[in-house]
């Protein structure tokens, strides 16, 4: 997962759902950090579309 620091608003949303406390607000930006599961809770709760799936 990789999250646009573009669009993110820094809402806090995806820190709060990541269900491995895996995303951080660094900079006023969420960083995804190494652990991630790849579960797209993240993805899924943005509301303004800043996480994508890297392909
Ligand atoms: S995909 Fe899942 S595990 Fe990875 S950062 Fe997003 S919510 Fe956390
Ligand atoms: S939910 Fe989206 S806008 Fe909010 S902190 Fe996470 S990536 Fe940024």
């Amino acid at each position: 997962m990789i999250i646009d620091p573009e669009r993110c608003t820094a809402c806090g949303l995806c820190v709060k759902d990541c269900p491995i406390e895996c995303v951080q607000l660094l900079d006023g930006k969420a960083i995804i950090g190494p652990d991630c599961v790849e579960c797209r809770t993240c993805l899924r709760v943005c509301p303004v579309q800043a996480v994508q799936e890297m392909t």
